[in-house]
């Protein structure tokens, strides 16, 4: 009995490693076919869009400042891209949060020198959840400002939105802003309410984006595309609309399933409804019902 258990244990060992190969390998291919492309924001600040949240890059003579980092095996193509228009060292990098997709080279850019920086819930959070990516190795309470390139750029935290970590990133001359994932072009806000994240909060944080942004900042999301005060006027004034009817139905007595069922945000289900969990029109309204239930 044992003899013929014993070869079908190692075969399902071994169906498990050609499997999880398979899925590397598949993951590394994955971060093989991104291209990172530099688009211009405004004077010396420009962001590189490839896979995970949007890098932001302020150049000049002092070096250069970096805004996340993205996956770490993507780190020597986020070199090369902030070659393209510096070569000057990197020097700082702050994250907006702590989410894989933006802190993932950490490690990397640490082991290069460049000194990384964070909202002490950053560090926190991703200890406390048991993150693999690097901490940041400075963090700060409130706020923080740098005074590099001849540019003052004042990173601070927002009420607890898309987590209970995110700061926005100010460039007060350029006159634009890194919003982490409190902003997005893509989709619903995700609020990741594990972290700490609050669908309310979101909407204060929104307020205080539209509060520091005039009709010419330039506005870079966690993820899409350039945006502006407008559009992030509009977006928070949906959420509104929504928070609105959500509070309406647990007023009526119903349930999260029939909220969800409810079509409360049908009308703009095909602009910003991802269809998968980060950004669902589903997973915002169990965020929205999780703060505004009794
Ligand atoms: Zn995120």
């Amino acid at each position: 009995m044992k003899k013929t258990q014993h070869p079908a244990a190692c075969s399902a060992v071994a169906l498990a490693v050609i499997v999880l190969g398979a899925q590397f390998a598949a993951a590394q291919q994955d971060f093989d076919a991104v291209e990172m492309k530099v688009h211009p924001v405004i004077g010396q600040v420009h962001y590189i869009e490839g896979m995970g949240g949007n890098i932001g890059l302020f150049v000049g003579d002092d070096g250069v400042f970096l805004i996340d980092d993205q996956y770490a095996p993507l780190t020597d193509k986020i070199v090369a891209a902030v070659r393209t228009v510096s070569d000057k060292p990197i020097r700082f990098l702050v994250n907006t949060h702590m989410h894989p997709d933006h802190t993932g080279g950490n490690e990397n850019f640490g082991k290069m020198g460049t000194l990384i920086f964070g909202h002490d819930n950053v560090r926190s959070q991703m200890e406390a959840a048991g993150y693999k990516e690097e901490t940041p190795l400075v963090t700060y309470g409130e706020d923080m400002s740098f005074h590099i390139n001849g540019e003052t750029v004042y990173a601070f935290k927002t009420p607890n939105a898309h987590t209970n970590n995110d700061s926005y990133i100010f460039f007060k001359g350029s006159n634009a802003v890194h919003t982490g994932d409190i902003y997005r072009t893509t989709s619903y806000p995700y609020i990741d309410t594990a972290n700490g994240g609050s669908f309310v909060g979101a909407i204060k944080a929104l307020d205080l984006l539209v509060e520091i942004s005039n009709a010419d900042t330039k506005i870079i999301p966690g993820h899409g595309v350039i945006s502006n005060v407008g559009e992030v006027r509009a977006w928070r004034d949906m959420l509104l609309v929504i928070r609105d009817r959500v509070q309406s139905s647990i007023d009526a007595g119903q349930t999260l399933e029939q909220i969800q069922a409810a079509g409360l945000t049908k009308e703009y289900d095909e602009r910003w409804d991802s269809g998968r969990r980060i950004g669902s029109a589903a997973a915002m309204l169990e965020a929205a019902h999780k703060d505004l239930a009794p």
